[in-house]
């Protein structure tokens, strides 16, 4: 059921990870007050076209025009956690913004997600983003053939946990590959289900791991547009992504840039 991939099939899931990066950069640079997430998006959608690209998110899960998710980003804002649709919301300073991009380039997918702090981010909010871009560092630090998955999203967990951060059970990583969604499910968190589905790293393992930690309560919930999540309490939250592949020696990063 998890698909394995091998090197050839990495290296073009790499070409779309470039293209993701080259997304990422480009919306970090825009990213200032007074800009619209709608301005953000359009930005994106230019970017991923001049790459010979395809976005993932645009009228997912069908891809016909005018169903599903209407953006090309996933733009999350403060209290949304993810799944944020772009909208003619200013950018304000102390924003703490989720990006998520995902892209197919010749039939392979790369998808990645950052938060980008605008301005004068409050010390606490800051500190959740910083520990969550923190798990995602662990998750790759720790990922090797031989290990099960529930023994990095412990560390995962711990670490978020340990700080008074929640983590989200609701959304988590998955298997990625000439898909965006593959199996199996990559949680962030350990329980008596996510050990039962627990996963074998093995060589050719590509997974798109993605923590996302709240700084209060980590129940979240879904607003009336169907897509855009947000914690209950209204807190902030972030989301950071990779997709990375297993390798003899660890994790490589598919989506850094490199
Ligand atoms: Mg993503
Ligand atoms: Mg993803």
């Amino acid at each position: 059921m998890v698909k394995l991939k091998t090197p050839e099939q990495i290296e073009k899931m790499r070409a779309a990870g470039k293209v993701v990066r080259k997304v990422h950069n480009r919306v970090a640079e825009l990213c200032k007050p007074g800009i619209t997430t709608r301005e953000l998006d359009d930005e994106a959608q230019r970017v991923i076209d001049e790459s010979g690209a395809t976005g993932l998110f645009k009228w997912y899960p069908t891809y016909k025009p005018g169903t599903g998710f209407p953006a090309t980003l996933c733009i999350s804002v403060n209290e949304e956690v993810v799944h944020g649709i772009a909208s003619d919301r200013q950018i304000k300073d102390g924003d703490v913004v989720g990006i998520d991009c995902g892209v197919k380039v010749d039939g392979w997918c790369g998808d990645a997600a950052n938060t980008i702090l605008v301005g004068d981010v409050k010390d606490d909010v800051r500190r959740m983003c910083e520990a969550t871009q923190r798990c995602l560092e662990i998750a790759i630090e720790n990922v090797r053939p031989g290990r099960k998955w529930s023994q990095v999203a412990r560390l995962m967990q711990k670490y978020a946990e340990t700080r008074g951060y929640g983590v989200v059970r609701e959304f988590v990583g998955h298997g990625i590959g000439s898909s965006m969604h593959e199996e199996p499910k990559v949680p962030n968190y350990v329980s008596r289900e996510t050990l039962r589905d627990d996963i074998d790293l093995r060589e050719g393992v590509v997974l798109a791991i993605e923590p996302m930690l709240t700084l209060g309560s980590r129940r979240v919930k879904t607003l009336s547009d169907q897509w855009t999540v947000v914690t209950e309490d209204g807190k902030a939250s972030a989301h950071y992504e990779h997709t990375v592949a297993v390798t003899r020696d660890g994790a490589d990063v598919l989506t850094d840039g490199r």
